[in-house]
């Protein structure tokens, strides 16, 4: 057979991870070096010399988007459909089980996924149950409790509280919330992993059906697997399953989410006979970008250690731009973007990522003024606003009026005249009886408890979704998106308001018929999930990858955690700042080597040109900061580097060790270096630099109590001391 076409593109080490015999492989290699290429490879080599059916694969990859990427090679190099082929996230693979598993689940039919803003609330909900402060017994973090103890593979009668009173609260918070959600017949993430592993451990027929089936499992980014993920794979495969991993453990991002690390190391003791690949040569980026990821993660103590190479050329130098503040930094990096896009490159060639969500509002608005077309991984993501949630949660309501989540989302919005108090009675009522808000409702009425305008309020609002079920059952999804936005008076609410935000809101709702007009992926073994569940499970898995659209030449946002396994020919790595990234928490919590790793992935992701950037002044969650480089940015070599100064546009090779050192021009600041001086905010200081003209000359401070600072003379009010 001619296997030409699998191996020719790879090199010696490649070929032997693709072409291995059947055994347990583990290649351990570091950024770009072909990793995900040898995985989707291996994949077009089990099904056309090993002769494996697609039907037998089972792949799981970081991401959805990954996910789609990996189909589509593997269809590229077979020449064919492989629909039947299991590869997506670990949480959408279990998903797609418990669909077709939900009897022995012990799930309802139509099951809901909460996402976390849903999870939050119900959390919420149960420990307003338990009579509980919020103000004690934060819902968030009791959120986060019950995740880790699911990501650990825990229910709450499996923890054990050692006398501790806060763990027997938490437990029976997290008992309570349990309780709600099986009532609701509801679903989070973390429940869909750990639903999925019980219910295969409960069900040997099943067990062994999948076990025969998936006799090749494929993982991506192994080294972020977290427990109940790691159990997953072992459950499945068994004692004679092959389990093909690939993964960094300089890339391991997500230990703050459990995942750990040893199970790359503890793979070999887990899976007996494994045999071991690494690879080495780096296919993604020139040695300048190679050499300062090389350089920065030599700082990590804790390493299995690797040698990673390039033969594609110095290429350029990195760029590091130290702005005054955020809104300069923003603009910096459009320009540049602007003129990647004017000298005839592609936006989508280039990726801005940040630490965390919240800084790219402002790099949204600067794209947004120059009408430069960009789309947002994550963060606010379209099925996460607001006015689409409220659409989701009566489409949900349609499907399943049990539904308590969303019956308490829109049962009064728009505002229909059903007040706190009727709802904390119906609250109570459903608690006392065992039944969803929906069934409380009916024996409410039924009871005649409610009075006069309540009632009929409560009443019209079970008839609309009566009706609106009942008008809706045969409908296109498209249709019925519109019908309901419609019937239930949501859009005329959203049209209502005249402000910017209101007009963008009633354009998100059309937004969605369009998305429903969208053919939904129904997986292929589940034919009897109706269209109108696909797409709700589609918009709690996948949010924000639908949005805009995937093919439109985009600049691409997102944070260092979402940019994983991907590649763009220019990087910009906003925000390099010391507690911003490293973040402060890191810094205390000393969890600064799992910050070092993220920085390394941000670099790695750079295919040609890399560029690095900071704002002294940032105001972030309405506070503002005064910010010093980030550690990181000295921990790469200054000979890769090049700084540029703001405004006055000069450009230079990094000092080394890189070092504040500003272009002087006439010193108009009435300051010089030496001096001591009193600020009303920061106390005293003295001056060890100043830089810029008139309106921007700026001056460094070093304060004692509050450390080093650039401050504007015009704004900073500084008191000359007179030294003794
Ligand atoms: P990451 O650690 O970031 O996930 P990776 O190890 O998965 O990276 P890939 O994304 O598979 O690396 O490969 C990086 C780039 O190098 C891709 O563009 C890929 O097509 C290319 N590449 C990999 N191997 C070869 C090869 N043998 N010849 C040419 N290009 C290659
Ligand atoms: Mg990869």
């Amino acid at each position: 057979m001619d296997v030409s076409h699998i191996l020719d593109s790879l090199n010696a080490r490649q070929r032997e991870a693709v072409s291995a015999e059947n055994a347990p492989l583990l290649i351990q290699a570091g950024a770009g070096s072909g990793k995900t290429r040898v995985l989707t490879h291996r994949i077009a080599w089990l099904n056309q010399v090993v002769g494996l059916s697609p039907f037998g694969i089972l792949a799981v990859t970081f991401t959805n988007k990954a996910a789609g990427e990996m189909r589509a090679r593997v269809e590229e190099l077979l020449g064919m459909s492989v629909a039947s082929m299991w590869v997506g996230t670990f949480h959408g693979l279990s998903h797609r089980f418990l669909r077709m598993h939900w009897k022995e689940a012990g799930l309802p039919q139509g099951f809901q996924i909460l996402d976390s803003e849903d999870q939050k609330r119900m959390v919420q909900r149960s420990i307003r149950g338990l009579g509980l402060d919020e103000s004690h017994w934060p819902p968030r973090t009791a959120m986060w409790y019950i995740n880790a103890k699911k990501d650990d593979g825990l229910r709450a009668d499996h923890i054990r509280d050692e006398g501790d009173p806060t763990e027997q609260q938490m437990i029976e918070i997290y008992k309570a919330y349990e309780t709600a959600c099986n009532l609701a017949g509801a679903v989070d993430f973390a429940e869909l992993l750990l639903r999925t592993l019980e219910t295969l451990r409960n069900n040997e027929a099943l067990l062994q059906h999948y076990r025969q089936r998936f006799q090749h499992i494929l993982v991506d980014e192994f080294q972020d697997t977290n427990a109940i993920q790691y159990a997953w794979l072992r459950l499945l495969a068994g004692d004679s399953g092959y389990v093909f991993a690939v993964g960094d453990d300089d890339q391991s991002i997500y230990g703050w989410r459990g995942a750990r690390v040893e199970n790359i190391l503890n793979f070999s003791d887990h899976f007996p006979d494994t045999k071991t690949i690494r690879l080495e040569q780096n296919y993604r980026s020139t040695s300048t970008i190679l050499n300062a990821a090389n350089a920065l993660i030599e700082n990590n103590s804790n390493r299995l250690g690797k040698n990673l190479w390039t033969d594609i050329g110095e290429g350029e130098l990195i760029t590091f731009y130290s702005a005054y503040n955020e809104g300069d930094e923003a603009k910096f990096v459009v320009e540049r973007v602007m003129e990647h896009v004017a000298g005839g490159g592609q936006r989508a060639e280039c990726a801005i990522l940040y630490r965390s969500n919240a800084q790219s509002r402002v790099l949204e608005e600067e794209l947004f003024r120059h009408a430069v077309p960009y789309r947002v991984y994550g963060g606010m993501r379209f099925f996460e606003r607001m006015e689409i949630k409220d659409a989701l949660a009566y489409m949900r309501l349609l499907s399943l009026p049990e539904d308590d989540i969303s019956f308490e989302r829109v049962v009064n919005q728009p505002p229909r005249g059903i007040g706190d108090k009727t709802i904390s009675q119906i609250r109570n009522v459903a608690r006392e009886a065992g039944v969803s808000l929906w069934h409380a409702c009916a024996e409410i009425l039924s009871a005649n408890a409610l009075k006069g305008r309540a009632a009929t309020a409560v009443g019209n609002f079970m008839k609309l979704i009566i009706k609106l079920r009942a008008d809706t059952k045969d409908l296109a999804l498209d249709k019925l998106v519109e019908q309901t936005i419609k019937d239930t008076g949501l859009l005329e609410h959203y049209q209502k308001d005249r402000s910017e935000k209101g007009e963008a809101r009633v354009e998100n709702l059309q937004e969605l018929i369009g998305a429903a007009g969208m053919p939904v992926e129904t997986p292929q073994d589940t034919p009897d999930i109706s269209e109108l569940d696909a797409f709700l499970a589609n918009a709690a898995l996948e949010a924000g990858e639908q949005q805009g659209n995937e093919f439109d030449d985009c600049v691409q946002l997102m944070t260092m955690h979402s940019a994983k396994g991907l590649e763009f020919p220019l990087v910009f790595i906003t925000g390099m700042e010391q507690g911003l990234f490293p973040s402060q928490r890191s810094i205390e919590e000393s969890g600064i080597e799992e910050e070092r790793r993220l920085c390394y992935v941000g670099i790695t992701r750079a295919q040609q040109k890399l560029t690095l950037s900071m704002a002294e002044h940032r105001r972030l969650y309405g506070r503002d900061h005064f910010n010093t480089t980030s550690k990181f940015i000295s921990e790469i070599p200054a000979e890769l580097m090049m700084e540029i100064r703001p405004r006055l546009n000069v450009s230079r090779p990094m000092p080394s060790p890189v070092r504040r050192q500003s272009i002087r021009e006439d010193n108009t600041t009435g300051l010089s270096v030496g001096q001591r001086v009193m600020h009303a905010k920061f106390g005293e200081g003295t001056v060890t630099d100043y830089e810029g003209q008139g309106a921007h000359a700026r001056v460094y401070v070093n304060f004692e109590e509050a450390g080093p600072k650039w401050l504007v003379m015009a704004y900073a009010k500084l008191e000359i001391m007179n030294v003794a």
